[in-house]
């Protein structure tokens, strides 16, 4: 039997440990300037419910709004963060939509203040930086952002106007011409591998919002074809089968983990099972799977049971479904190794990361308390599971 554990005493742990976070989106200094409430949900999840945010501070079109997207888990989350960060004390609703502007607006004034809440706020010791309009950057922040290089243009660069869901596309980045299948694979690895030598310490694929996720082998005589005039969809299907093979290669060679989106994105060939084939080809390297695979959760717990090279990054879930989150970690924690769960907070402001460890303490709170309660585990292995998942994992990969 388990034995009842203070929640409260177990969240203010939680709160003062150090935080890694695996994965974010956090925007340049200058586009932090001069944000009002309208401008940071706009850059934030809330921004994706198909409703667009209201421009002005006009009470119906407020309300309205707040009718639709006011229970939604990313709103909520990100209103307990504002309510908390700006010490207001009210709800977000018409009348108080001005107050929260104010309060934002005269905190950004200061030009640090949105590092300051990834610092102070939120504890963060490092942040893995997915920077994908500009694949590689550290916002000139070394010491706090770890870059990761957004691999998605490689996929697209069989000719000069491909080009991936960000509008990138390799041969453009790079500024080169290339139409020999070899001499792109030769470019692909030698940029890759520069790379990881200018301080990127993941390779993220981003392609469950281009593409379905299953890469077979490549076949080079066909992938060439992709590189010609008017290639068929199988064509550049073998191309991209090819690189994907020589970027997991590379990854084995410099030993740089592979971070996955999975789930969401074109919810056709998206969710995590289509990577098992991938992931069986390349025992060597680390695939971190993110987002739960949501909503396909049992597709992560189960490839970690079988693949030892499979990590769980928990970025986003707790933001997209709090209530899935929370299944889906008591679950994981049945069948994968805790040493190979990590979590980060994937938003483009201080005040939506905020609102994401908000949400993943929570989830934290509840699994793990839950767990001593019914006996499946130790209140002390518990403390040092939640400080693994928060920082130790982590900072594992980042020392790798
Ligand atoms: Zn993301």
């Amino acid at each position: 039997m388990g034995v009842t554990i203070d929640q409260q005493a177990f969240r203010a742990y939680l709160e003062e440990q150090p935080v890694i976070s695996s994965h974010c989106h956090h925007l340049k200094a200058d586009e932090h300037q001069g944000m009002g409430l309208s401008g940071l949900l706009r850059q934030s999840y809330v921004n994706w419910c198909h409703v667009p945010v209201p421009e002005g501070d006009d009470p119906k079109a407020i309300e309205n709004w707040l009718r639709a997207v006011g229970t939604r888990g990313y709103f909520v989350w990100l209103e307990k963060a504002l309510m908390d960060i700006y010490g207001i004390s009210e709800r977000i609703s018409a009348s108080s939509w001005e107050s929260f502007d104010r309060a934002i607006r005269l905190a950004h004034q200061d030009p640090d203040w949105h590092l300051k809440l990834l610092r102070d706020k939120c504890r963060y010791e490092a942040v893995f930086m997915d920077a994908y309009w500009a694949p590689g950057d550290d916002h000139g922040h070394p010491e706090l952002f770890k870059p990761v290089y957004r691999v998605n243009s490689l996929f697209y660069g069989y000719n000069q106007s491909a080009m991936d869901h960000n509008g990138n596309n390799f041969q453009r980045l790079e500024g080169t011409h290339i139409a020999d299948i070899d001499e792109y694979l030769q470019t692909m690895e030698r940029v890759l591998r520069e790379k990881k030598r200018a301080g990127c310490v993941a390779f993220k694929c981003a392609l469950a919002y281009d593409r379905g996720l299953d890469f077979g082998p490549g076949n080079r005589a066909q992938a060439q074809k992709a590189m010609g005039q008017h290639p068929e969809a199988a064509d550049i299907r073998a191309f991209q089968n090819l690189v994907m093979d020589k970027i997991c290669q590379v990854a084995e060679e410099i030993n740089i983990p592979m971070q996955m989106h999975t789930g969401l994105g074109l919810m056709n060939q998206s969710r995590a099972m289509v990577l098992q084939p991938l992931i069986a080809r390349y025992p060597q390297v680390t695939f971190l799977m993110m987002h739960g695979g949501y909503p396909w959760t049992s597709d992560i717990p189960g490839l970690c049971h079988v693949y030892a090279n499979v990590w769980v990054d928990l970025c986003w879930l707790p933001l997209i479904s709090t209530s899935a989150a929370v299944r889906f970690l008591d679950e994981l924690i049945d069948v994968c190794n805790a040493d190979r769960i990590i979590w980060g907070c994937d938003n483009w402001t201080g005040e939506e990361s905020y609102a994401a460890r908000l949400a993943f303490l929570e989830v934290l709170t509840r699994v793990l308390t839950g767990r001593v309660e019914t006996g499946l585990m130790r209140a002390d292995d518990a403390r040092r599971f939640g400080r693994m998942v928060l920082h130790d994992n982590a900072r594992a990969l980042l020392n790798r």
